[in-house]
């Protein structure tokens, strides 16, 4: 904190406590809202890189209809994950993600797992009395992490990965890219895909660095026998650098967006009538 003049620490201060007042007002909206059942969740389309047909969706929140416009998860996400609040908040993600597309038996789900859920001793109990309510399938059913939890508890993370795989899951490492897995530990883990995070398709373009970087990154899962896919793929030009460097699945608005389950449906009934 820099202390040069008292106009800039009633500067500081001000912004500090608007921050703070801010995570607070959330903090009692999200318990509220899963009171009112003010969450959604939306699907986006993850396509096969060669035939462009969708094989599975990732699950996301949504926070709608609030009086003062949605809140994206990055906005509170990270408050709910402070507060506890994500237990509650993740076991609705997944409950109705399971709800949603168990009619839809070609498509698998993916669920995204905070490291907080993925500690909670509780959590193993949970998914599976979610898996018997909703009678979905877990080979249908992935979860996403991403490497920070790995990092601090590497034998939990590691045992956890394995009784989920037991039941016939899948974990995806999440955000590949973002953050400092060694080779030793994707080799410790039993992922069976990594997510290349969206940054590093930033400047993608043919002989650039983006592409050597991403490049590298999928011969290096591939050669560990997991499969690759690459969120966040806007254009046809990243599109055609992933397939040409062995990605095997691609997600990103060239594909679809975030969409309600109503649309998921008609997009399913137009894929499987062609
Ligand atoms: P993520 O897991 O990395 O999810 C991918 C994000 O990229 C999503 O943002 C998605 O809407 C966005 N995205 C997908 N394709 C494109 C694209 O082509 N271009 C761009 N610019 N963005 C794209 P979203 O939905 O805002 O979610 C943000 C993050 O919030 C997620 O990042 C995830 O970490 C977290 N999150 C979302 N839903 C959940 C949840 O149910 N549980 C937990 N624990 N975290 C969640
Ligand atoms: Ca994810
Ligand atoms: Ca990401
Ligand atoms: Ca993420």
């Amino acid at each position: 904190v820099k202390t040069q003049g008292k106009g800039e620490i009633a500067v500081y201060d001000a912004d500090f406590d608007q921050g703070r007042l801010r995570r607070l007002a959330i903090e009692a909206q999200i318990g509220k809202g899963l009171n009112r059942s003010e969450f959604e969740v939306f699907y986006q389309p993850v396509v096969d890189a060669d035939t462009g047909r969708m094989v599975s969706v990732e699950a996301l929140i949504r926070w709608p209809g609030r009086p003062e416009g949605a809140l994206m998860p990055d906005q509170f996400i990270e408050i709910a994950e402070a507060t506890g609040q994500i237990h509650p908040l993740g076991l609705f993600v997944l409950e109705r993600a399971c709800r949603d597309l168990a009619p839809l038996i070609d498509i698998k789900l993916s669920v995204n797992v905070s490291p907080a859920q993925f500690r909670d001793p509780a959590f193993e109990r949970q998914v599976a009395h979610v898996l018997d309510q909703t009678r979905f399938p877990p080979a249908r059913l992935q979860f996403e992490i991403t490497e920070g939890y790995l990092l601090a508890h590497p034998e939990r993370a590691i045992r956890a990965v394995e009784a989920f795989k037991a039941t016939g899951m899948s974990v995806a490492l999440d955000d590949f890219g973002t953050g400092f897995t060694s080779i030793h530990y994707l080799r410790s883990y039993g992922f069976s895909h990594i997510k290349i995070d969206k940054s590093l398709l930033v400047g993608l373009s043919p002989g650039s660095k983006a592409t050597m970087l991403v490049t590298g990154a999928i011969s290096l899962a591939c050669g560990l026998d997991m499969r690759v896919i690459a969120e966040g793929v806007e254009t046809e030009t990243q599109a055609e650098l992933l397939r040409a460097a062995g990605c095997h699945e691609l997600q990103g608005y060239l594909f679809g967006r975030p969409m309600p389950i109503a649309d998921l449906i008609a997009l399913c009934r137009e894929q499987f009538a062609t």
